[in-house]
């Protein structure tokens, strides 16, 4: 098992991991049919879209804030229950085909860390099998 570190910086973030995971892939994943990237955070979240251009992730961002608004109705007292929303419908895991420590990830698919709580220092668990 492996930790990736990552420090966010806004509020609302998407971070690029695939660089990273496919180095880790290749160092340790030779042998193995599969990745799974975990998130230990209930405010943040790892998914999979478009790293081509850049409106995608701007525009994933948007939407989800604008479909789960911070409603003044929310009672949870730490007052970022629009973030733990968030970070249950993107989810905290994923898991990538791998063949000789290559993901397989199709043209368009880039794996990004998902910051709904940010900034804040944050780890992703990735894990070969
Ligand atoms: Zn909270």
């Amino acid at each position: 098992m492996f930790t990736i570190n990552l420090k966010s910086s806004e509020k609302n973030q998407l971070i690029d991991i695939t660089d990273e995971i496919r180095e880790l892939a290749q160092e340790q994943g030779r042998d193995k049919s599969a990745c799974l990237i975990f998130v230990l955070h209930t405010t943040a979240a790892v998914t999979i879209n478009e790293n081509a251009d850049p409106d995608v992730k701007s525009d994933l961002i948007m939407g989800l804030k604008k479909l789960i608004p911070n409603f003044k109705e929310f009672k949870h007292r730490e007052g970022n229950s629009d973030a733990h929303i968030k970070s249950s419908l993107v989810g905290s895991s994923e898991i990538i085909p791998l063949k000789d420590g290559k993901l397989i990830l199709g043209t368009w698919q880039g794996i990004f860390f998902a910051e709904f709580d940010g900034p804040r220092k944050r780890s992703v668990v990735v894990s070969f099998f």
